[in-house]
């Protein structure tokens, strides 16, 4: 046990500790229109990330986290959360968690499901990235494929993200 799962409540360490023996990753997709790996050497954590888009919304979501504990369980609460949303709905999900990360609180109207678990790593600085590892790929993701949907992009220097497969954006035939 590392000094900052041992620093969380009891009932939300293993909420975490759950997600980090159990990913919820699903399996890999036949046809990513994203595919992106995302690293925080500050901790060595690492993670590749597929995304189908159709009509604007997340439809899928694969996920191989490797890293932390608090890497891979926020990975895996990002597979579980995000499947169904609009582009814009998942950005608005990753800032709000941002935003409790750095002190804030939890808005209302949105769901956040198992990430409430996660609040506790606000206490240890240097883990927030490790939480947001997988919130800022997916930013960064979705930012290359559609820049005009996305406002600001909050780039952190510290993480690294490399996006592999890009397809070109189209629309749907009728
Ligand atoms: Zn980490």
């Amino acid at each position: 046990m590392n000094p900052t799962m041992s620093g969380l409540d009891d009932l939300y360490r293993e909420v975490i500790l759950d997600h980090y023996r159990k990913p919820c990753g699903g399996e890999a997709l036949e046809n990513p229109t994203i595919e992106v790996d995302g690293h925080n050497p500050l901790c060595g954590d690492d993670l590749k990330m597929q995304i189908e888009i159709a009509d604007g919304r997340i439809k899928k979501l694969h996920i191989e986290p490797e890293g932390c504990s608090i890497s891979v369980a926020s990975a895996s609460m990002l597979a579980k959360q995000i499947e169904g949303l609009t582009m814009e709905e998942a950005l608005e999900l990753k800032a709000a968690f941002q935003g409790v990360l750095k002190g804030g609180d939890w808005p209302e109207g949105i769901e956040f499901g198992d990430l409430e678990a996660l609040e506790g790593v606000k206490q240890f600085p240097v883990r927030i990235k490790c939480a947001l590892l997988a919130w800022m790929t997916l930013e960064q993701a979705l930012a290359q494929y559609c820049p005009g949907a996305i406002g600001m992009v909050d780039e952190d220097r510290d993480i690294e993200i490399r996006a592999h497969t890009l397809q070109p954006k189209t629309e749907e035939p009728a």
